[in-house]
Formats: structure tokens, C-alpha cells, sequence
């Protein structure tokens, strides 16, 4: 079974911190952090539907602007999710520019701002090219269980992180993966065609067994009738995580938020051997990355944002993060019981 979500590190493992993601079998995509954006082509940047931002740092925030121009004057919400201030930030950044034209685009860009506050708890503000991104009103929304952001195709949570300043980790969860049984379709009597995203649709939002589903061979044919022809599995999961100290808060956060991720994106700085100077910065080693990926029981990981003063020393760094990985307890002790904990842990590990 694939991912649903296809991602790609914009500027490589090196390079800012961007992550874009293509969801399967649509036009849409999202980001999680906005390092420089311009290896993005402009449709790429169009099919952007919702940005994750894990803190404001120059390295994560300065694509922004690349962002902005290209989408600037299409009639478009944008949905933006950042941590504490990230309104300011992103309503700062707006007004560093004049838009004494901007009521000529009355369907223009809208940029529909969360900021996380609190484990649980939000505030929330729409800022429109039309009124120059002038602030509005800024609403307290609820957050529970640090859900973010519920789409039809997935949803996302955050987790607060400490990296000396707020910092937030994400994970993106599909609800529930649907396929479909060809056979079966055949077998039916039907073809395959896009009449299936309408059933999967209709699936996913619960609807009661006599929804009459349209269907192209005869007259529609009821839910229940045609819900044999999907297979379900549990949606697929991903986490994302950097910029974070390795202490004990942190690792019991980040491994709640990215627990049995599918893929786990986790930064990893600095050498196994440079803890000190990863802590003084508040980032992950090598090891550390590895060991989070391992208590979370992620199936894949995948290091990134190593620090350029280790250029020469991917292969050794992922050695390491391996290494860590591979360890059914990260080496730091049993794991409880609940996570299972015979040699592999029945999940097959990889590194990408
Ligand atoms: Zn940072």
C-alpha cells in the first residue's frame, strides 16, 4: 500500500528545512516549514493548500515571501499553522510591504492563520490581500489533543517543543486508507472510474447504508451494496520533527506525537560525538534522531537538516542515526510493555 503522502525535501538534507508534500491521487499539496521555496516551480507552489510551520527561524520562515508572490493574486485561502506569535510574525511580515493597490483584488489571497498556544488551545485570524492584511479579529479556537487542522483527506496535530523557544512537532494522519477491490468491481458489473472517490467519500464522512450511490453501469445502487468493493486499512502516518533539545520533556513528547509513525522526518544536526554542542544549540545528534525514531516504533525514518559543518559526513551520519534506530529501545532501557518488544518489534525498519 502507498502513502498518501508523497513527500520531497525541497532543498535536500543539507539545505533549509521545507518539506513538500503531494497528496496521492490529487492536485493539492502542503508544506511543513518554509526554508527557501525556489526549487518550488509556481505550480508546485499552487497546489499548496495548507502550511505547517514547526518555528520562526530565518532558515524556516524565509520562503515565505516566494510563497506570498506566487500565490498573491489567485482567489485562494491558504491555511497557515505556526506556534505562539506566528500570527505577529507572518501579519509583520505582510505589512514590511505596501499594498496601497491591493483593494483591486477583492478575490484575492486569503491566509487563514493559527497559532498554537497551549497543548490544546489556539488563537486563530483570517488576513486578506483585499483589506492590505490589515488584523482583525483574533478568535480563541480549541485545540484538542493538539488537533490543528481536520481536512477530507487527512488531519494534523502539533505538538509544543522546546528548542528555546516554542517549536513545533507535527504529525499528519489519513483516516482510514480506502482501496479498491478491481476484482470485485468487476465482478459487479461496474467499471473503474472517478464514480469510486464518490463512494470512498461517502464512506469516510459515515453516511447512513441507503445513500443512494450513483453509479455507471444502471441506476444507483445503495451504500451498503457497494461497500464490499473497498478494502479498509488504517491511514498512514507521518511525523515531522526539528529543532529540538534532547531532554526528557521533549522525548516523551515527540514520541507520543510520532508514535508508530509510518515515516518519521527528524532532524539530525550534529554527529553522535557533538551532544554537548547539539544541546548548547538545542538541537538532535545523529543518535538522538535515531533513538526518538526507535521509542516512537516509526517504520521508516528519514534524517534531514544535517548542519553543513558535517557535509562530508552524510554516509557517517546516517550510519549513526541507523545504529540507534535499529535498537529496539533507542538504548536508553525496556520499553514498556505496550510497545511490544521482541528483537525487531515486527516492524520493519528503514532508513531513507
Ligand atoms: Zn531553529
Amino acid at each position: 500500500m502507498g502513502s498518501v503522502f508523497l513527500g520531497k525535501l525541497v532543498n535536500g538534507v543539507f539545505g533549509d528545512p521545507a518539506l513538500y508534500i503531494t497528496l496521492r491521487h490529487t492536485r493539492e499539496a502542503l508544506l511543513l516549514d518554509l526554508g527557501q521555496l525556489d526549487a518550488l516551480s509556481p505550480r508546485e507552489l499552487l497546489a499548496v493548500r495548507a502550511i505547517y510551520v514547526t518555528h520562526c527561524h530565518l532558515d524556516h520562515f524565509i520562503g515565505f515571501d516566494r510563497l506570498l508572490r506566487v500565490a498573491l493574486a489567485r482567489p485562494r485561502r491558504l491555511r497557515l499553522t505556526g506556534p505562539a506569535r506566528f500570527i505577529h510574525h507572518v501579519h509583520a511580515r505582510l505589512q514590511s510591504y505596501v499594498w496601497n493597490l491591493a483593494d483591486r483584488f477583492e478575490e484575492g489571497l486569503e491566509l487563514d492563520v493559527t497559532e498554537v498556544v497551549a497543548p490544546d488551545q489556539g488563537r486563530r485570524t483570517l488576513l486578506r490581500l483585499a483589506d492590505g492584511f490589515a488584523l482583525g479579529p483574533i478568535h480563541d479556537v480549541p485545540l484538542p489533543g493538539g488537533l490543528v487542522h481536520t481536512t477530507p483527506r487527512y488531519t494534523a496535530r502539533a505538538a509544543i517543543l522546546d528548542h528555546n523557544t516554542p517549536c513545533l512537532g507535527y504529525a499528519l494522519e489519513e483516516p482510514v486508507h480506502l482501496g479498491v477491490r478491481s476484482d470485485a468491481v468487476q465482478a459487479a458489473g461496474l467499471s473503474i472510474g472517478p464514480w469510486l472517490s464518490d463512494l470512498k467519500a461517502a464512506v469516510r464522512a459515515g453516511l447512513p447504508d441507503d445513500t443512494p450511490i450513483p453509479v455507471p453501469q444502471g441506476p444507483p445502487r445503495p451504500l451498503a451494496a457497494l461497500r464490499p468493493l473497498l478494502v479498509q486499512r488504517p491511514g498512514q502516518k507521518l511525523a515531522y520533527v526539528t529543532d529540538v533539545i534532547f531532554h526528557p520533556d521533549n522525548v516523551a513528547r515527540i514520541t507520543a506525537l510520532a508514535h508508530r509513525a509510518d515515516v518519521f522526518y527528524v532532524e539530525s544536526s550534529f554527529r553522535a560525538a557533538d551532544a554537548d554542542r547539539a544541546r548548547q544549540r538545542f538541537h538532535l545528534t545523529s543518535a538522538q534522531a535515531g533513538t526518538l525514531a526507535a521509542l516512537s516504533q516509526a517504520r521508516t525514518v528519514v534524517p534531514f537538516h544535517f548542519s553543513p559543518r558535517h557535509e562530508d559526513e552524510e554516509d557517517a551520519l546516517r550510519a549513526e542515526v541507523l545504529s540507534a534506530f535499529m535498537q529496539v529501545d533507542g538504548g536508553l532501557g525496556e520499553l514498556p510493555p505496550a510497545a511490544g518488544g521482541t528483537k525487531n518489534n515486527r516492524i520493519k525498519k528503514k532508513i531513507i
